[in-house]
C-alpha cells in the first residue's frame, strides 16, 4: 500500500466522526501492513479531552496486538498533523512511522509549530511523511467549520465560540 492509499483509509475513518466532532481520522498498521485499528476524533461524543483520533487508534491498536503497550514497527496514519499530545503519545508508543495529510500550522507538533517527534534529544524518533493528499484531508475540516460558523451566526453572536482549525 502506498502512503496515498493509507491516507485514504484515514479519510474513511474521519468520515465516521460524530456530527459534533471535528472529522479527523487515524489508522494504525502493523509492521507487515496489517491494519490494527482505526478511529475518528470523538472528543465531543465522549466528553474526553484526550479522545483525539490518534490516541483512540493507538489504544485500540495496542489492545489488538495484545503484547503490551509498545507499537514498535507500527505506522500511524492520520488526516491532519498531530497536536503535541498525540505527537508525544506516538513517540511513547514507539511508532516507527507517521504519515499525515493536512498540515496544521496553528497547533501542529510534527513539523509546523513544533517538531516533537524528531527532537534530537529523544532516543526514539519516528520517520515522518506529511502533506499526503493534504487538500483532500483539509476539505472535511473546512466543511465542518463552515457549517459550525453558519450555525453560530444563526443563533446569535453571544453563542459564537470563535472556532478555528486551531481549536483541535
Ligand atoms: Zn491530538
Amino acid at each position: 500500500m502506498t502512503d496515498t492509499d493509507l491516507i485514504r483509509l484515514a479519510l474513511a475513518a474521519a468520515a465516521e466522526a460524530g456530527p459534533r466532532d471535528v472529522p479527523i481520522g487515524a489508522v494504525v498498521l502493523d509492521h507487515d501492513g496489517t491494519e490494527l485499528a482505526r478511529a475518528a476524533n470523538a472528543r465531543e461524543e465522549l466528553g474526553d479531552p484526550t479522545a483525539h483520533a490518534e490516541i483512540l487508534a493507538l489504544r485500540a491498536a495496542a489492545k489488538v496486538r495484545g503484547d503490551g503497550w509498545r507499537l514498535e514497527g507500527a505506522t500511524l496514519v492520520v488526516t491532519v498533523e498531530p497536536c503535541t499530545m498525540c505527537a508525544g503519545a506516538l513517540v511513547m508508543a514507539r511508532v516507527a512511522r507517521v504519515v499525515f495529510g493536512a498540515w496544521e500550522p496553528k497547533t501542529g507538533a510534527v513539523g509546523s509549530l513544533w517538531d516533537v517527534v524528531r527532537d534530537r534529544r529523544l532516543t526514539h524518533r519516528p520517520e515522518v511523511r506529511g502533506g499526503v493528499l493534504a487538500d483532500e484531508c483539509a476539505a472535511p475540516l473546512e466543511a465542518f467549520f463552515r457549517a459550525e460558523r453558519a450555525a453560530t451566526a444563526k443563533s446569535g453572536p453571544e453563542s459564537r465560540r470563535g472556532l478555528t482549525l486551531g481549536d483541535d
